[in-house]
């Protein structure tokens, strides 16, 4: 830029001094010339005159003589007597035939006759003959007016060498062109400076233009001067101030919006009219396994959401601009179920012209594994509770048609229908106590306890049971534990594992109860000698209902509720229960509770 307004300048300014230059050396040429030529025929007329007057004394006049003695005084009132040799201004008397009668430069008899002349023939016709050309006699060119004197019939003709004038002109074309140069370089400078005056303000302009675009909004330029890149630099400051404003409302606004739309529960993304998404956020980028980032805005929602069903959603909600709500399952990343709601973005509401869709997705997987669980828990608890009512129907029946009478029959029945009542009573006990620890956030009736203590009146309660299965029961926990709890609820748990310890273990066994406190935590062991559980029943031997070996659970008058209840005791109180367990060996179940 600078330099282009230099060069612009340099080249403005040359055009101008060199036009300027010539026509003025070209003007000092014509008026030199012009005062030549008066000078000349002022000469020329002086002579006139002196000749005149000579003649009118009655003195003869000696041409030559006369040509010599004006020439000589010509010659030294011009700067041009001093050059030498041929380049001295002559004069020459011409009669009217020709005949050169006098001359100042060389013999005149020489000379050949003059009629011919320019400047001869137009002093012959009264006028004030000019001519320029080269001397036949001296070639060299000479500038010639000649004047006529009627009275004597002699033509005055005064010659200046050419090449005065030319030397002359040579002189004003050099100081031309010196004056020029001079005018040049006072230019370069001058033009160096303006430039650098213009472009100053303009490369801050850009300097801090460029920072604004990089994000750095709080540059300022600073040009003070009033002119008009003094305004342009003022409004260019206003400018960026409204700009650092609306950039940092916008900022502000957006961070707003993303923390809202981020921290929605529901998956959104809005695509517009030609599918190309104008938001998505970290929900929906998890559930479909994408990288959520400033990125995913932009991309057509085909190549980001790689689910057929929801862009098909979206498709129809912007074509059809209507809204919709469907249930899908996905399997990639993750399997889930999603209720999807889409509905078109209206843009104007006027024309109900829609600008795009919005789809708001719900992950909805726990809430369907919820209900299944349900489902299945009521229709496992119906089975449950059927198989010993139809049990205690049946032989009450049996009692009635008959069996009632045969005493030992009816004894063993009675028998029957009070095991099976019995089971149906620890059955709905059970069913109970899980749906009442299910629908606790935090226990209640919380004391602090001695765990040992705990363990103990467990060990009293079952202890009858396990002498009967010939089964020991050993207690090595540690007798300074103090635990913060509701104490049937530990006292239940103890009793459900220690209970399975021994039904589910051999004549001779054992169950050892372990406990110690260390890193912050309760680790409680229940470990048997018994049948263990096969690996592949492992995962699944805390779910509701389900037993190993239905038969054998049963016939020892197992729920298949136990470790269910044990396990959500142990969430209660954000603990953790694993197993371990070896077929024919036996099996240890580890709690671990917060100390
Ligand atoms: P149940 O009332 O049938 O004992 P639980 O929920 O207490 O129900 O246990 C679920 C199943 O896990 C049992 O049916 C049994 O097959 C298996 N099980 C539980 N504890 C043990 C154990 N200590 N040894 C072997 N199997 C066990």
């Amino acid at each position: 830029m600078r330099r282009k307004i230099f060069l612009h300048y340099i080249l403005l300014v040359i055009i101008g001094i060199s036009i300027t230059g010539y026509f003025t050396s070209q003007l000092a040429q014509k008026f030199y010339k012009q005062e030549v030529n008066e000078k000349l025929e002022n000469t020329a007329r002086m002579i006139q005159h002196q000749i005149a007057e000579d003649l009118s004394q009655g003195k003869k006049v000696d041409f030559n003589d006369a040509a010599s003695k004006y020439a000589k005084v010509l010659n030294q009132s011009s700067s041009a007597g001093t050059a030498a040799g041929k380049e001295y201004s002559r004069v020459t008397f011409i009669d009217f035939d020709g005949k050169v009668l006098g001359e100042s430069e060389t013999s005149y008899q020489s000379m050949e006759n003059h009629l011919t002349r320019k400047e001869i023939q137009e002093a012959l016709q009264g006028k004030v003959g000019k001519d320029i050309r080269t001397s036949k006699t001296l070639n060299v060119q000479y500038l010639y007016v000649a004047l006529p004197m009627e009275s004597a019939r002699v033509i005055i003709r005064v010659a200046m060498p050419l090449m005065q004038l030319q030397k002359i002109g040579q002189e004003i074309w050099n100081y031309t062109v010196i004056g020029i140069l001079a005018g040049f370089m006072l230019t370069v400078l001058l033009a160096l400076k303006f430039s650098s005056d213009i472009t100053k303000p303009i490369n801050e302009l850009i300097h801090v233009s460029r920072e604004i675009s990089l994000g750095n909004y709080s540059k300022r330029v600073n040009v003070k001067s009033k002119d008009e890149l003094g305004q342009l630099a003022d409004s260019f400051n206003n400018m960026a101030s409204r700009l650092e404003k609306i950039v940092s409302e916008m900022t502000d606004k957006n961070i707003k919006f993303d923390s809202i739309i981020n921290s929605m529960t529901s998956g959104i993304i809005a695509v517009d009219n030609s599918y190309k998404t104008l938001l998505i956020n970290s929900i929906a980028a998890e559930i479909f396994g994408i990288k959520h980032g400033p990125g995913t805005v932009g991309i057509n929602i085909l190549e980001l959401v790689r689910n057929h069903q929801i862009n098909r959603f979206l498709k129809e909600t912007v074509e059809g601009n209507a809204s919709l709500l469907k249930e899908i399952t996905v399997s990639s990343p993750k399997n889930r179920v999603l209720r999807i709601y889409t509905s078109p973005i209206k843009s104007n509401s006027a024309s109900n012209l829609n600008s795009g869709g919005i789809a708001v997705i719900q992950d909805i997987t726990n809430i369907r594994k919820l209900e299944q669980i349900r489902t299945e828990f009521v229709s496992n608890v119906t089975h449950e509770l059927k198989t010993p009512l139809t049990s205690i129907r049946g032989f009450i029946e049996t009692l009635r048609s008959g069996a009632i009478h045969d005493r030992e029959v009816s004894e063993k029945f009675l028998e029957i229908i009070d095991i099976e009542a019995e089971r149906l009573y620890m059955l709905i006990n059970d069913i109970l106590q899980l749906s009442e620890i299910e629908s606790k956030q935090k226990d209640s009736n919380i004391g602090t306890y001695n765990l040992k203590s705990i363990i103990a009146e467990t060990i009293s309660i079952l202890e009858g049971v396990a002498e009967k299965k010939g089964v020991r029961l050993i207690d090595e926990s540690d007798g300074s534990i103090e635990i913060n709890a509701n104490r049937d609820r530990i006292k239940q748990m103890f009793i459900n594992l220690i209970d399975n310890g021994i039904k589910y273990n051999t004549e001779n066994g054992s169950v050892t109860i372990k406990a110690f406190k260390g890193e912050g935590k309760v680790s409680i062991s229940v470990k048997d000698t018994g049948i263990g559980i096969a690996p592949e029943h492992l995962p699944r031997i805390f779910e509701r209902f389900y037993r190993v070996d239905k038969g054998r659970s049963r016939s020892m008058g197992g729920t298949g509720l136990g470790l269910s209840i044990v396990k959500h005791i142990v969430n209660l109180y954000n603990g953790d229960i694993k197993v371990s367990s070896e077929l024919g060996k036996g099996t240890e179940f580890i709690i671990q509770l917060p100390a």
